[in-house]
């Protein structure tokens, strides 16, 4: 038996909670799947949208929820990994269209796992999880376009959130001048811990604005969509290049073409779920690089898979600072 998350839609409506599941119940592993034993999995936003039932992320009911897992491989029956292999997962429609890591056993495809970095452990490996990953792709696709930190200030939205926090950490360490921007006031602290040269409110930047506005961004990582990804472009200077990543003010972009055709900015989208593997391994290799482990311990706050169902609501209520990391074992 092993403990699961639990997600049922059904007659009776949404039901979210832990249950101990018999091995067999698991999908039998097929050609190039390997059986691995989650020792921690994470909550992301996505997480948070399955096991509050807001957005349609789970395609598959019953469904164990979770996109992201670290742990130990138990079974194998691909080429690539051994039984005693330490592997993360990331994405993949895991938790989605396919039984997914709040469990403490999951059956996962080899070609998408890779090796967990000898730098972290898997508590460490899920406080980074989809949310630090993508922060690190944010950060590639900023080196990709050539823009460095002498260039000028970079601007992080959704600050004190998963993928928010880490760029924060990730950008400071590599010499960028971080402006942190927050709808927690009283989180100011805790930004410039992480390395935010300064905090501004979120409300500067969330409702509708001007085109063109003043120049202020040589980069941007943007978690939040909407008017704020709008007004991001709108600030961003000569040349400079925006990654948006994501929607948690809301999927609409209202904007105009002024700065791209005027300012010669590049919108450059993030996407972690059906990354190529090889762009996933150097995004993990520069994470081991680049994140300080004392600032990534700052941002974690560990619950039991019981607890990840509440904690998910805070989440959704954005109410969660930094990450939460699941232990899967009681
Ligand atoms: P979190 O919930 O951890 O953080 C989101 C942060 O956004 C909050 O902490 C809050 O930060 C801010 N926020 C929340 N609600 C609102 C709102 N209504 N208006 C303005 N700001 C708001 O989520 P993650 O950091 O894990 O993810 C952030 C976004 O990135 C999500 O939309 C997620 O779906 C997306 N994402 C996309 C990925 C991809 O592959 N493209 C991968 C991972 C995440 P504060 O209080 O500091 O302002």
């Amino acid at each position: 038996m092993f403990n699961a998350l639990w997600l049922q839609k059904d007659d009776a409506g949404f039901r979210a909670g832990v249950e101990p599941l018999a091995d067999e119940r698991l999908p039998a592993l097929g050609e190039g799947d390997v059986k691995v034993a989650i020792e921690y999995s994470t909550l992301n936003y996505k997480d948070g949208l399955a096991l509050t039932n807001k957005g349609p992320v789970v395609r598959l009911w019953p469904m164990v929820p979770g996109i992201d897992g670290a742990g130990t491989v138990i079974e194998s029956r691909s080429a690539k990994w051994r039984v005693g292999d330490h592997v993360v997962h990331n994405g993949w429609g895991v938790g989605e269209t396919r039984w997914g890591c709040l469990a403490e056993r999951a059956v996962l495809a080899g070609d998408g796992l890779v090796r967990l970095p000898a730098a972290f452990t898997a508590r460490q490996a899920m406080a980074i999880g989809t949310a630090g990953y993508t922060a690190m792709l944010c950060v590639l696709a900023i080196e990709r376009h050539g823009a460095k930190p002498g260039d000028g200030d970079v601007l992080v939205t959704g600050a004190t959130g998963g993928v928010g926090s880490v760029a924060v950490a990730l950008l400071a360490r590599l010499g960028w001048r971080v402006i942190a921007s927050t709808g927690k006031a009283e989180q100011g602290a805790y930004l410039k811990s992480l390395g935010a040269a300064e905090v501004m409110d979120r409300a500067a930047l969330s409702a509708a604005g001007k085109p063109l506005q003043k120049e202020r961004w040589a980069a941007v990582v943007d978690t939040l969509g909407s008017h704020t990804l709008a007004n991001a472009c709108a600030q961003t200077r000569y040349g400079g290049v925006v990654t948006a990543c994501g929607l948690a003010q809301g999927m609409d972009f209202v904007a105009s073409v002024a700065p791209f055709i005027l300012r010669g900015i590049t919108l450059a989208g993030v996407d972690s779920v059906n990354a190529p593997l090889a762009m996933r391994e150097v995004a993990w290799q520069r994470l081991a690089r680049d994140l300080d482990p004392a600032l990534l311990e700052s941002m974690i706050e560990e619950v039991a898979l019981a607890q990840a169902i509440a904690r998910a609501g805070d989440l959704m209520d954005g109410k969660i600072r930094g990450r939460i990391v699941v232990r899967t074992a009681k």
